[in-house]
């Protein structure tokens, strides 16, 4: 027998949390759904200045405060990754090992997966000298040379992150333009351990003894390489929506998933909220504003059916 619920919400990140807060709340019986870590990309986060309320809170506090309120009124948290929604009316979400859950109605929260770096052998070594997750991994890297790929907001905060462990780190940045907040990009080129280089790419990972120790970058005038020493490598060279399992019809070109100003999508019973969608500020506070609102069209949708 499938288990059956009001709505189910996928992805237990801000939007999704926030939204089994709401539909909890209205006595609607919740079920969310995660594939990975709950609070999503908040608990690989340092440090957080701008959700309202907290002037200074970690990511890791805050996804347990969401995660622990999410469940308050009574709704259920499992862990399981979906493969798909099927249904009209009645949708029937169905997971990776096999099990089965129906819902009124479902809300799509699964956020972003940050992009892998392209570079041979660089599959090989994540997670022994290449790391998504300052937070998860700095440690490592006390008083060793890391370098940072990227110049977004990701990119610039775990720098500064990381600058307080290691003993020098390295920004590069592909154009000469940060896609950063004005304040942090002020609080890098203010710390002495960071150095930036701007208009250069990766091109190659320099490896001795089976071990990383260097970043080849090349110029993207000129073309001449370089290398920057070093014994971790942390790309955060952006992200893409994790909308796989989601019908094509309700994608965007770059597989962001489009909304009404209700969150509902083309789809009869399906909304979505959070980093997912297309929008143009990803932030944990806009995806809590996401998440309120698309629970409360899946309960006024609910009352009308
Ligand atoms: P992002 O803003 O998309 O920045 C990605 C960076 O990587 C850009 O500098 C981009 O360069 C560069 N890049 C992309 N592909 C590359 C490649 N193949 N090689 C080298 N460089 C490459 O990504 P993000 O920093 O992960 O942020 C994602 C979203 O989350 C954004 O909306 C961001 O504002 C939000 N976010 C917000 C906060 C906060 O407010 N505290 C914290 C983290 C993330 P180009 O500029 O040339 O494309």
């Amino acid at each position: 027998m499938e288990e059956r619920y009001d709505v189910v919400i996928i992805g237990a990140g801000p939007a999704g949390l926030t939204a089994a807060i709401y539909a909890s709340r209205a006595n609607l019986e919740v079920l969310i759904i995660e594939a990975a870590v709950n609070g999503g990309k908040l608990s690989k986060t340092y440090e957080i200045e701008n959700y309202p309320g907290y002037q200074s809170i970690s990511g890791i506090e805050l996804a347990d405060r969401l995660t622990k309120h999410g469940q308050k009124f009574g709704a259920k948290l499992i862990s399981g990754e979906v493969r798909k929604i099927e249904g009209e009316k009645e949708k029937t979400v169905t997971l990776a090992d096999g099990r089965v859950f129906s819902a009124k109605a479902v809300i799509v929260a699964t956020g972003t997966k940050e992009r892998m770096l392209d570079l041979p052998r660089a599959d090989e070594f994540t997670g022994r000298g290449i790391s998504y997750c300052a937070v998860c991994d700095g440690f490592f890297y006390r008083n060793k040379e890391v370098v940072i790929i990227g110049g977004g907001n990701s990119a610039l905060e775990e720098a500064l992150y990381l600058a307080s462990l290691a003993s020098k780190v390295t920004i590069v940045v592909r154009r000469d333009v940060f896609r950063a907040d004005a304040k942090v990009v002020d609080q890098v080129k203010a710390n002495e351990k960071i150095e930036i280089i701007t208009k250069h790419v990766p091109d190659a990972l320099c490896i001795e003894e089976e071990r990383i120790c260097g970043l080849q970058i090349r110029d993207v005038e000129t073309g001449e390489t370089r290398v920057v020493p070093c014994k971790g490598i942390f790309p955060y060279i952006g992200a893409d929506a994790c909308t796989d399992f989601v019908d094509q019809k309700i994608l965007d070109d770059h597989n962001y998933i489009i909304t009404n100003n209700d969150m509902s999508t083309a789809i009869e019973g399906i909304y979505a909220a959070g980093d997912c969608i297309q929008k143009d500020l990803r932030q944990v506070v806009t995806a809590c504003n996401d998440g309120a609102i698309a629970a409360n069209s899946v309960i006024k949708y609910l009352k009308e059916q």
